[in-house]
């Protein structure tokens, strides 16, 4: 190869690593590369916020809700719009019950997020679903695979939505580990100010949740002997939930 050759290769293979390591960055949790992300709050007080995303999704939801609301705790959930069109009982549950209703798009479809008109759409159709099931219009938005891509931001400020990361609870909940192995996880992970992942749903295509459901009352039981309190999204950032 000519050493002009050599000079070309060398640059289009650093090119294609930078690249890489600017998608892989779009997809971490606390990556403040392409803005600000906030995952977490800046506090010393011993509080924190249970997310849930992909819902709803029944009887899971439902469930998930019974148990919140008997040990007495506020949530937030990062809801689906495909999914609060299927089962929009549950989704004016959680805004009545007091739990705050966040936006995590309309169809969880991946191929959305990867060019514009699409990604748009998802956050345009969405914010109409929930204020027709709820009466308000989300400020929240936790975009699926935490994919935060310079122009979804971009669209996020446009539909005057901040986004929200967090801590996933346990890195395979996806695929339902057993419930304590679930509840370990969340409360090893948790520190003052820490916003929980997990999901009581999968993508819009629902699926099991037991075992996410059988970890949330135990951990609630467990962080509140350590001094925990819990709290909403919003309240531990101090920003809206709704939009005005
Ligand atoms: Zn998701």
């Amino acid at each position: 190869m000519s050493r002009l050759g050599a000079v070309a290769r060398a640059t289009a293979l650093g090119v294609s690593a930078l690249g890489a390591a600017a998608y892989l960055t779009a997809f971490r949790p606390r990556s403040q590369v392409f803005g600000s992300f906030p995952y977490a709050a800046q506090t010393a007080e011993k509080v924190v916020a249970l997310s849930f995303d992909d819902g709803p999704n029944e009887p899971f939801t439902s469930r998930l809700l019974d148990t919140l609301d008997k040990h007495n705790v506020k949530a937030t959930f990062f809801q689906v719009g495909r999914c609060a069109q299927r089962f929009p009982s549950s989704t004016r549950r959680v805004v009545q019950s007091g739990h705050v209703l966040g936006n995590h798009s309309y169809s969880h479809s991946f191929t959305s997020y990867l060019k514009q008109p699409r990604q748009e759409i998802e956050i345009s159709l969405s914010q109409e679903v929930f204020y027709s099931i709820t009466g308000f219009t989300p400020a929240l938005y936790r975009p699926p695979w935490l994919c935060h891509w310079p122009w979804v931001l971009s669209s996020l400020r446009q539909h005057q939505l901040r986004v929200v990361s967090g801590t996933f609870a346990h890195p395979l909940e996806i695929i339902q580990p057993a419930a304590a192995k679930l509840t370990e996880s969340a409360a090893r992970l948790t520190r003052p100010g820490t916003i929980l992942i997990f999901h009581d749903g999968q993508d819009a295509r629902g699926g099991p949740r037991e075992q996410t459901v059988a970890a949330i009352g135990p951990l609630i039981d467990r962080l509140r002997d350590r001094g925990y309190r819990f709290t909403t999204v919003d309240k531990l950032l101090g920003i809206s939930a709704y939009a005005s």
